[in-house]
């Protein structure tokens, strides 16, 4: 294979999607926020994941495994010639949205072979004692690979992917971000934590050390949760993040890209007065099909 260094080949990230793990619209809902993607059977906007691309050695890999595995297969594949699968999954943890696309992987459907997914050691037990997902192992549909808390692993001789674990609600597994580092920039992907307070790192000094964060922006504020006891589902409110990350220059601002969005949250839309709001302040909002270049 020739192996290019031009500029267009550099490997790259591509947001996949968005949505915090119930999706948008999501079941049920009757608000505002879904009844006209609901009554228009709008599915364009999928449950959050990235993927990592590199042209140079033509291969890909998923982060998350979504409800909305396949048709992010389908997308991540295309950026690449003659590309039918990703070369592995990273999983972060045993919530719905990040994981449960992995029964694509099994009989039913896809019937892969020894696909790589890689999962922290609890994650691991889960999959293998539980099923559905312990058929995927049996039938070597899935190969799990296990990651340990801040050990790196080379996907290429210039392509490294560093777990390290955040709070959150641990029922199943632990759960992890991503620190994904490619030939000359860093990307932060931590789709689900609680309050930035919890965590023993400080993230504003995380956000200096990378080129782009990938941040939990479950819930724009508690309106948007009024009927539900916030220590059940805590998450970094963005007003919360934006109060904190204020105090960051402005070229570290704009690192932050906001994901994992409830559908509830403004920022899924676009024209939003909150939108507005957080672009001028200087943070980003992640969108379904945004490239970010690792070189
Ligand atoms: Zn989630
Ligand atoms: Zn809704
Ligand atoms: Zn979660």
């Amino acid at each position: 294979m020739e192996i290019s260094e031009s500029k267009s080949e550099a490997p790259y990230l591509i947001v996949l999607g968005t949505a915090q793990d119930g999706g948008s619209p999501h079941i049920g809902c009757e608000k505002a926020c879904c009844a006209t993607l609901l009554a228009e059977n709008d599915h364009s906007r999928s449950v959050v994941s990235l993927g990592l691309v590199n042209p140079r050695t033509n291969q890909c890999w998923m982060f998350e495994a979504t409800p909305d595995f396949t048709a992010q297969v389908a997308e991540l594949v295309t950026e690449l010639p003659a590309k039918r699968l990703p070369d592995g999954v990273f999983v972060t943890h045993a919530h719905i949205g990040h994981y449960t696309g992995l029964m694509y992987l099994g009989r039913e459907a896809l019937g892969a072979h020894q696909m790589p997914v890689y999962t922290m050691p609890r994650m691991k037990q889960f999959l293998e004692s539980n099923g559905p997902w312990s058929q995927l192992v049996s039938l070597k549909n899935v190969e799990l690979k296990m990651l340990q808390d801040k050990a790196e692993i080379a996907l290429t001789e210039k392509i490294v992917v560093k777990p390290f674990t955040v709070p959150h609600r641990d029922e199943f597994s632990e759960t992890v971000g991503f620190e994904i580092r490619g030939p000359g920039k860093t990307a932060l992907f931590i789709p689900d934590i609680d309050k930035w307070q919890k965590w023993d790192t400080n993230v504003l000094e995380l956000i200096q050390k990378v080129d782009y964060a990938f941040l939990d922006a479950t819930f724009y504020d508690q309106s948007e949760v009024p009927e539900r006891d916030m220590s059940e589902i805590p998450h970094p409110f963005v007003v919360e993040s934006m109060k904190l990350m204020d105090t960051l220059p402005e070229t570290d601002r704009r690192k932050v890209h906001f994901i994992h969005l409830n559908h509830s949250n403004p920022l899924l839309d676009e024209g939003s007065p909150q939108t507005k709001e957080v672009q001028k302040k200087g943070y980003q909002i992640a969108r379904k099909g945004m490239r970010v270049s690792l070189e």
